[in-house]
């Protein structure tokens, strides 16, 4: 264990670092090497209660709601200069714990510190209501105001900014918060806890609590006092969110899983389209949301840009997380890297072709899965269908526009989409015509924190991001007043 690492890492609840009320933890373990990290503490019920108790106490009694925005965004922005000062820590943390590649959770991390000074200017400017004159007799007007405590359960994949892209828009609008990290990937939630415990926000406001989703995220869903889930992680667990949170009646924004095509036409910019498509499903180990993981190429050009697909998959560096070189690491968890090698099978017995880049012999004891290519793929096939999660690229042909717009809707998500053609009229076309929640023109998987973020289909309800997370994560009132 490195000297570094709390063991167990603790809940944080009502402003305090605890250990489960039970005692029990459970063991973190290394994609690298799968040998055990640190233990962590196993949140139950009582801890849920606990922590759920400490946000409602907070919300209605504390000073949380009645700060002065300005003050309120003075803990906004101190989180955010907290994270930059600690970023190098935390993005080797979040690469020790999930084996993504150091220099892509450096990146990442810098969003986590955007996202707060983001929500800290969104809420000062764009946080407003109407109002109406009706005859010189009334005045009618809006505002928004916190819900309460919003329930916050984030996934493994990238956790240290998914996280952040929840608590800071809920805690910005004046919620109190109670967050269930994913259980694969404690150390960056466990490090969130630490800085906003150093940015001084009065106690119960922010809460964590550390557990396996079927006892502290249910729990946590369950809860009456709870007035908001949102949820990132797979389409199926956000439809038993939905059913264990029925009888409490809560609000939910379900940002589930994807299987995003990359549409690349005959005329496309070859060499961008290519190094699009290599980074949007083999970068973050290929554990991305929004990932193409499903490449419709033109026939014309198919067997060039297989060709050249082929040599890049040959050449990605897969190593160690913790090397500045490295392009892919170790999937998150034994479990994780059993159900992606399950694929590859099922590739085979479909009837593809799988073609792999290569694993170092001296990496077996890790999760590593090689860069791959399955083709001669049809879009009903399983591998087409379902989301693999992993470093494998589905790749299918088409012959013209009306054909591809078809494929790329016949599944059941709609996350996200990738468009590559130097005919920008048929590029705004087929961004309109596919179905999904967010479409990149000649363009990788960029972010704007203005524009929403979000699914259609299975991938997901509502949209984050943005004034759209006012929304979400506010109350709409209207006030009526006799004039
Ligand atoms: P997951 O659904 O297994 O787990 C996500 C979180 O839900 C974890 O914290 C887990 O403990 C919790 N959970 C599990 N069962 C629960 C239950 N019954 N009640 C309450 N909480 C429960 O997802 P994952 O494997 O951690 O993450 C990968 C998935 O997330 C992929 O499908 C990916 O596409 C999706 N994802 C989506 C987006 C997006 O914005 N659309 C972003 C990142 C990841």
């Amino acid at each position: 264990m490195s000297s570094n690492l709390k063991d167990p890492v603790p809940h944080y609840i009502n402003g305090e670092f605890v250990s489960s009320e039970s005692g029990e933890t459970f063991a973190n373990i290394s994609p690298y090497s799968n040998e055990v990290l640190n233990q962590v503490s196993q949140g139950m019920k009582e801890d849920i209660n606990a922590a759920v108790l400490a946000a409602k106490t907070a919300f209605k009694k504390g000073e949380w709601g009645t700060l002065k925005l300005n003050e309120r965004m003075k803990y906004i922005n101190k989180i955010a200069d907290l994270i930059d000062r600690d970023i190098e820590v935390v993005a080797q943390l979040e690469s020790l714990d999930t084996g993504l590649p150091i220099a892509q959770t450096k990146k990442m991390v810098g969003r986590a510190a955007d996202n707060f000074r983001f929500y800290a200017e969104m809420v000062k400017n764009r946080m407003s209501g109407e109002a109406y004159h009706v005859d010189d007799e009334f005045i009618n007007y809006t505002m928004q105001k916190p819900v309460g405590v919003a329930g916050l359960i984030t996934p493994w994949n990238a956790p240290f900014m998914l996280e952040t892209w929840k608590v800071a828009p809920a805690l910005a609008t004046g919620n109190t918060v109670v967050l269930k990290p994913a259980e694969w990937s404690p150390l960056t939630a466990h490090k969130l806890s630490e800085i906003i415990h150093e940015a001084g926000l009065p106690q119960g406001v922010f809460n964590i609590v550390h557990g396996f989703g079927e006892e502290a995220g249910a729990a946590l869903v369950a809860h009456s006092d709870v007035q908001l889930i949102s949820f990132t992680g797979e389409t199926k667990t956000g439809s038993e969110i939905m059913r264990n949170g029925a009888d409490s009646l809560k609000r939910y924004s379900m940002e589930l899983g994807g299987k995003s095509p990359i549409i690349v036409f005959e005329d496309c910019e070859f060499d961008r389209a290519l190094d699009a498509c290599v980074w949007g499903i083999f970068s973050f180990n290929g554990e991305r949301c929004t990932a193409n993981s499903r490449l419709f190429v033109q026939e014309s050009i198919s067997e060039r840009f297989i060709t050249a697909l082929k040599e890049r998959v040959q050449n990605i560096i897969v190593g160690d997380p913790s090397h500045a070189e490295t392009e892919v690491g170790p999937l998150i968890h034994r479990d994780h890297y059993e159900n992606v090698k399950r694929y590859l099978a099922i590739a085979s017995e479909e009837g593809c072709e799988v073609y792999s880049g290569q694993v170092p012999e001296h990496l077996s004891n890790g999760n590593f899965v090689a860069p791959t290519l399955l083709l001669n793929v049809k879009n009903d096939m399983k591998v087409a269908q379902e989301e693999i999660f992993g470093p494998v690229l589905t790749v299918m042909t088409f012959k013209t526009e009306e054909e591809v717009i078809e494929l790329a809707n016949d599944v059941p998500y709609g996350l996200a989409g990738y468009v590559w053609t130097s005919d920008m009229k048929r590029g705004h076309r087929v961004a309109g015509a596919v179905e999904a929640g967010m479409l990149w023109v000649n363009s990788q998987n960029v972010r704007d924190l203005r524009i929403p973020f979000g699914g259609s289909k299975a991938s997901g309800i509502g949209r984050e991001g943005g004034h759209y997370a006012f929304e979400f994560y506010t109350e709409m009132k209207v006030v009526h007043v006799a004039v």
